[in-house]
């Protein structure tokens, strides 16, 4: 399923509860600006190859856009718009004062040598280095990227527009990035994983987790949910899932894979599919890789009584009404991964004053905003008798509306 007609779906049942105008939903669903550009680079061989960039900004009522660029081999308008509409609720749901936006090129980043990367890095900000900028429009790392490809861009958007740290989030640490960055996304989650628990009465230690995905979100989400005593039984990548029925040692684990660069021959759990992975009687699923891996052919086969969707769009919307059926709670991207983009926002600030913040402030704020944005959401769901992701969604558009209709459409 086309990752924009999910979006759609979430946006209508929120749209609905809300009563929204047809007119308010036009203009609410289409993108302020699409960009798609060619990237010819050279590569290592003296060969040409020509990749497709993408940027959206789909809706600045609250900010400047703000959204993440992603290198992956499936990234394509449709999935870009989708995401960048996940943005604009996003940064709406926590409060931060930022629109949405998202773009990435089409290339799987692991076939290129780092030179080429970096060539492709630069080609790219090169094209779209007119359209971003601190008070317009923010990228920032997904995946595929990191702040070292960040890194790069600045210095490229650097070379048009001056010193300008605050063009791009999620920067290393000794280039104007935040400390605690790299691991908001999946500390987010855990903090609010741990929040729905508490709402549930049930407790860490007695509570079975299965992760899928360990990249940087999968990581740290692992790290901090294990460091809170939950239950890991199962944790994946991309050379297949592990499975341990007692529990995965993940302080072993997270050392497996900062040694080598996957989870590949780890000897702590037994093998299991991905698909298996997916469909364990566990307590709590965390899909944290790409989207759409819960979808028509596997959703009724789920078992968890949880689902955080720490990946944007990891459920699709075929797979949301058999969930729902199955009374299966979902904690929505939209909420569930803000921690990124909530400290890309602190970033953003500390480089526009010039002030480095201690990662302990870094931390308390992130979980400030986080327990403020649940609250909320969890509220209007018990208010409005609706799910956490309408609800999520009902407290996101009502901001983006009130903004757009205060500035005069
Ligand atoms: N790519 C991340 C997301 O999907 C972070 C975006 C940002 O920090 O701007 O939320």
């Amino acid at each position: 399923m086309k990752a924009f007609k999910a979006v759609e779906h979430y946006f209508g049942k929120a749209a609905d509860k809300l009563d929204l105008s047809s007119e308010m939903r036009q203009l609410m669903l289409t993108p302020k600006r699409e960009i798609k550009v060619q990237i010819p680079i050279e590569m290592d061989d003296g060969t040409l190859r020509t990749f497709l960039g993408y940027r959206v900004q789909h809706d600045n009522s609250r900010g400047p856009m703000k959204g993440g660029l992603r290198y992956h081999h499936e990234v394509d308008l449709d999935e870009v718009r989708a995401l960048s509409a996940l943005m604009t609720w996003k940064t709406a749901v926590v409060d931060i004062p930022f629109g949405g936006a998202k773009g990435g090129i089409n290339v799987d980043p692991s076939e290129l040598s780092r030179k080429e990367n970096q060539r492709l890095t630069r080609k790219f900000i090169d094209q779209i280095h007119e359209v971003i900028g601190p008070d317009t429009d923010i990228p920032a790392p997904d995946m595929g990227t990191n702040s070292e490809t960040m890194a790069w861009m600045r210095n490229q958007y650097e070379k048009y527009h001056g010193f300008n740290p605050a063009v791009i989030t999620g920067k290393p640490v000794e280039h104007y990035g935040a400390k605690g960055r790299e691991e908001a996304t999946g500390r987010g989650v855990g903090i609010l994983t741990f929040k729905l628990l508490s709402r549930m009465q049930l407790k860490p230690k007695k509570t079975t987790v299965a992760i899928q995905g360990f990249g940087n979100v999968g990581f740290h989400a692992a790290k901090w949910l294990y460091e809170c005593e939950f239950n890991i039984v199962a944790i994946s990548d991309i050379s297949g899932a592990y499975y341990c029925k007692d529990g995965i040692n993940i302080a072993e684990a997270l050392k497996y894979v900062l040694e080598g660069n996957n989870l590949d021959g780890f000897t702590g759990a037994t093998k299991i599919t991905n698909e298996e992975l997916l469909a364990l009687d566990v307590d709590i699923l965390i899909p944290a890789a790409i989207g759409g891996v819960i979808h028509s052919g596997n959703a009724s086969d789920v078992k968890a009584s949880m689902i955080i969707e720490a990946a944007n769009g990891p459920v699709d919307a075929d797979a949301d009404i058999i969930l729902e059926k199955k009374e299966i709670v979902v904690l929505p991207d939209i909420l569930a991964n803000a921690g990124g983009v909530t400290v890309s926002y602190f970033e953003w600030v500390q480089n526009r004053q010039f002030y480095q913040w201690e990662l302990d402030r870094i931390r308390q704020n992130l979980e400030a905003k986080l327990s403020q944005a649940f609250e909320s959401v969890w509220q209007t769901s018990n208010e409005q008798h609706c799910d956490l992701r309408t609800a999520a969604y009902m407290v996101a558009i009502e901001r983006v509306k009130q903004a757009a209709s205060l500035a005069g459409i």
